[in-house]
Parts: structure tokens; sequence; C-alpha cells
């Protein structure tokens, strides 16, 4: 069954829950307050889960001749192994679950994306280390859209991830109802705009693959197309790509609007431009010219809403 609102996967002391290695938590504000009223937690502890126990000794990542270990940074306790397995099942019935998205905690040895403390043989720390759990998130579901607690408090960041978490969403529930080929297209349809906000590359890429929907192996199509959907997104909605789709949809206003309404909505897209004022803006003003034309393909366009209003993202200065 379809799940009703994004499913994401979520480092457990994030939550507030004291399951750090000295029994602390690191509750993030933002994540159990505003994004918890939109997503349904799926929370994770890789510690606690492999049977680290709590409190317990920290563990920590070194390099060795045969690859990184995880250890205990007092009786040096080798946890690879157990971490390593333990991550491969818990990601593989994750990825059973269906899951929409994941927040990690930054700089954890299990949890960690990126620029984990990584101790070579020396002992001396580089910061070039990924954690064990993470990078089996990252290894087995090499769509799903992962972000760091800290890198949220960036708000275009924040806008990303959580416009990749909805996109994803809507493929999964998409792909779960077994689509047709015409369906596929009519979700690519639906997301151009917001595919050429991102990057245009993968909006022609993706165009030429739905081209060939009803000939295609039907797996071959959803996979080739998650693949390069989710590819899209990651990359970041820059000021430039983003004119360019307020200026393609502003191409629909038909003479409806009056010379002097698009005359105002140009100048607006110019302020954005030149960063005096948010996106929100020229968005805001498209949308109430655009509801005056009856144009399904205008109506389904997800870049004009492409997450709930009340998280009231697009209000940053690029
Ligand atoms: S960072 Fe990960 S392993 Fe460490 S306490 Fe939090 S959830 Fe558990």
């Amino acid at each position: 069954m379809a799940a009703e609102r994004p499913r994401v996967g979520i480092s457990l002391c994030l939550l507030g829950e004291e399951v750090r290695h000295d029994g602390g938590h690191k509750r993030d504000r933002y994540a159990t307050g505003v994004l918890g009223q939109h997503f349904s937690w799926v929370p994770v502890c890789p510690e606690v889960e492999v049977g680290m126990g709590t409190p317990r000794e920290p563990v920590n990542l070194l390099r060795t001749d045969d690859g990184v270990i995880m250890r205990g940074i007092r009786t040096g306790e080798d946890w690879t192994e157990r971490m390593q397995e333990y991550s491969d099942q818990r990601v593989e019935s994750l990825r059973k679950d269906d899951l929409h998205g994941f927040i990690l905690k930054k700089g954890s040895p299990s949890c960690g994306m990126a620029r984990v403390r990584l101790y070579d043989h020396n002992n001396v720390p580089g910061h070039d280390g990924v954690g064990l759990f993470a990078q089996a998130l990252m290894e087995q579901m090499p769509n799903l859209p992962l972000e760091e607690e800290g890198r949220l408090n960036d708000k275009p960041l924040r806008e990303n991830f959580i416009t990749r978490v909805y996109a994803y969403y809507r493929w999964r529930t998409l792909r779960q109802k077994d689509p047709s080929p015409g369906a596929v297209v009519e979700f690519h349809t639906a997301h151009k705009m917001l595919l050429l906000a991102h990057s245009p590359k993968h909006y022609y890429e993706l165009g030429r693959l739905v081209a060939e929907a009803g000939t295609l192996p039907m797996d071959e199509l959803l996979d080739g197309y998650e693949t390069l959907f989710m590819q899209a997104l990651a990359k970041p909605a820059s000021l430039g790509r983003q004119v360019n789709a307020l200026q393609h949809l502003m191409g629909y206003l038909d003479d409806s609007v009056t010379t002097e309404d698009k005359a105002e909505l140009l100048a607006v897209i110019q302020e954005y431009r030149d960063g005096i004022v948010p996106l929100i803006a020229p968005l805001t003003l498209l949308r109430h010219h655009l509801r005056r034309i009856d144009d399904p393909w205008i109506e389904r366009q997800v870049y004009l809403q492409p997450y709930p209003r009340e998280l009231a993202l697009r209000s940053f200065y690029s």
C-alpha cells in the first residue's frame, strides 16, 4: 500500500532518543519540529541495533592496508565485520519497505555521510571517512535522497533535499502501482519544468528516454528513468536555471494577461536575478497569472508547488 506521506529514515539520536555512546542525544529542532509534521520517520541507530549497548565505548574509523576498520577507541575492539553485516541486512530491509529519504547524523563513524574522522596508521586523523552504515545506504540505495542534519541549516541545501524527497515519494508511489508506459510519460510531463530548473541536460536525456516508452522493456524504462530523474534533481536549481524555468512558463501567458502585468512580472524576475527578492516573489506572481489560463499542462507542473506550501522553502535569496 502506498505511504500517505514520505517515509524518511533518520539517525535515532536526532529525534532526541538517548542512544549516543555517552547516553545522550542530539535532538535536531528542525527535524523534530517542522519536518516531523510532514514525514513519517523510520528511526535507525546502527550502533545500538548492532548490539553495542548504551552507554558504550565510542568507536572510530582507522585506515589499514586491508581497508577501513571500525574499532573501540580504548580497547581497539574490532566492530567492522559486525557493523558491515548488520548494515547490509538493515539497508536491504529498508529498501523493501520503501523509503523516500534519510537524514543522517554528521561526523558519526556509523551514520556520517562524508568528512568523518578517519585515522591513519600513525593515529593522525584525516576528514575523508564515511560512516559504515551510511556507506551501505549509498551503495545499495543510490537514488535515495540523503542529507546530514547540519547541512539542512543551509536553506538551498534544505530546499533541494525536501524537493528530492517529495519527488522520490511521488515516483515510488507511481512505481508501486505497476505503471503503464503512458503513466510514466504523464509523470515526466508533470515534472518537466522542475527538471529544467535543476538540469537541462537531464531534462533532454529523460525526454529521449520517455520517447521510447512504448518500445523499451518496462524494467529498463523504470530503472533508467528513476536513476536519471534523481540524478537531475540532485543538481542544485541555480539562479540562472530558475530564471529559465520562470521565463519558459511565462511564455504560456496569453492575451488575458495585460502587457503591463507581463512587464511587471518580467521586472520581478529581474529583481530575483539581481538578488533583490527571493524566488517566491516571481513565482507567486506567475502562479497568479497562470491561474487565469485554462491549460491542463500548466496545472500539472509540479515546479509550481513541489512540496507542501507550509514548508515555505522558496523564501531564500539564491
Ligand atoms: S549517530 Fe547514529 S549510531 Fe550514533 S547514536 Fe546517532 S543514530 Fe546511533
